[in-house]
């Protein structure tokens, strides 16, 4: 017998049909002798539709307000689901994050959980039901109902697996695990195996959606295996969990790309102390992100300076950065949206020296420009022309082998 932690995205449980399908799939599984907590989400465009009508009210609306009006998309789904079980014969209970004494931050709208108090929960286990937990939810240290952020579920359900001590946290979703890349782009994309945590926080940070980055640092901290499988087969998927050694015998495990950012470049900055932080200042003030930086070193007293920031960032980026670059006296501002940052990712890249190298040569030999680099310990990205996004994916998946299996040598 195992306890089983299981989160079913808003996709997986989107209307009623997928949500009799999700009841007799965990009553399966129980019937197997598991025991079964289970996750949600609210039912697929439920918190868009619950955020649009904020909206409708106010531009600012009240962040506690929000809260407990968001909150209420999980409390359907939970409650429909347990109804599901309990129609097809099976005792079930339905708990709202209160209920499970998920305590969190007060930061409305990005709580954080800070701890979980299993009683409720185990009891209710004792007596032989399917437990479901609203994701996404919790409440404060003033009693006050608080959420996790978009995506906030998931670390609902790592966080409840650790508590709990569960055997294994399983996040059911629509796609079947985690691929060396976009299968839509590169036909030769392979569902991996394994992943370690983190990868999956670097394919998270360059904007992969399938877990949310909370919960993978979540599951990392407190050593938790998360399984991302898909809620419509029956299919093993990809197990996200601490590294292996086998892990560090390929180079690279995985090509990502993201052509949400735009490429912003001041020329000849004077190259004085205090020019970053006046460029910065007003950007990071209006809660732009920016990603990329690179500036040279200076010739003639004056330095280039280039960055990237989210494309729906980008005309507000040029204005503020226009301004200051007038004020401090920079010769112009240029931009460009049409870029692509083209990332390879490994744990590998620790003990194998070259990969940088590598790809510089692959994308060379496919007559790719590269506009800027980065790097960090597991992972290097390369700005390019969008244009050429399908054709670099495709080209750095052949270099460095990734539609074999992890295991063989490279
Ligand atoms: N319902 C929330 C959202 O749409 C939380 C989640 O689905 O994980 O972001
Ligand atoms: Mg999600």
């Amino acid at each position: 017998m195992a306890l089983i932690v299981q989160k079913y995205g808003g996709s997986s449980v989107g209307n009623i049909d997928k949500i009799n399908a999700v009841a007799k799939r965990v009553i399966d599984y129980y019937r197997q002798g598991n025991q079964m907590v289970i996750v949600l989400s609210a039912m697929e465009g439920q918190t868009d539709g619950l955020i649009k009508m904020a909206h409708e009210i106010a531009d600012n609306p009240d962040p506690r307000e929000l809260d407990v009006l968001m909150s209420t998309g999980e409390q359907i789904s939970v409650a429909l689901f347990a109804m599901a079980v309990k129609a097809m014969g099976y005792d079930a209970r339905s708990l709202l994050g209160f209920q499970a004494a998920i305590h969190t931050s007060r930061m409305y709208g990005k709580a954080r959980i800070h701890t979980i108090d299993t009683d409720r929960i185990t009891n209710e286990l004792k007596k032989q039901r399917i437990i479901t937990v609203a994701g996404f939810q919790g409440l404060d240290d003033h009693g006050d109902i608080t959420t996790l952020g978009r995506g906030g579920s998931d670390t609902t359900a790592v966080a409840l697996a650790a508590a709990l001590n569960a055997d294994v946290c399983e996040i059911l979703t629509d796609v079947n695990g985690i691929y060396t890349t976009d299968p839509g782009i590169c036909p030769k994309a392979r569902k991996m195996d394994i992943i370690s945590y983190e990868e999956m926080l670097e394919m998270a940070s360059l904007g992969a959606k399938v877990l949310e980055i909370r919960s993978v640092e979540f599951a990392k901290k407190y050593n938790v295996p998360i399984h991302v499988r898909s809620s419509f087969t029956r299919e093993r998927g990809t197990m996200v969990v601490s590294e292996t050694k086998d892990m560090e015998k390929v180079m690279v495990s995985n090509v990502a790309y993201n052509k949400n950012e735009a490429r912003v470049t001041i020329k000849k900055v004077p190259d004085q102390p205090g020019t970053a932080a006046r460029v910065f200042k007003p950007v990071l003030e209006s809660g732009i992100v920016v990603d990329m930086i690179v500036q040279n070193t200076s010739e003639d007293g004056t330095t280039d300076l280039t960055f990237t920031v989210p494309k729906a960032d980008f005309y507000k980026t040029m204005k503020l950065v226009s301004d200051v670059a007038r004020k401090i006296g920079a010769e112009k501002v240029s931009g460009d949206e049409n870029i692509a940052k083209i990332s390879v990712i490994g744990v590998g890249m620790r003990s194998h020296a070259g990969v940088a190298q590598k790809m510089f040569e692959v994308l060379a030999e496919h007559n790719i420009n590269i506009t800027m680099i980065s790097t960090s310990e597991i992972k290097v990205s390369c700005v390019i022309d969008e244009k050429y996004t399908e054709l670099a994916v495709r080209a750095l998946h052949e270099a460095f082998g990734l539609e074999n299996d992890r295991k063989n040598d490279q």
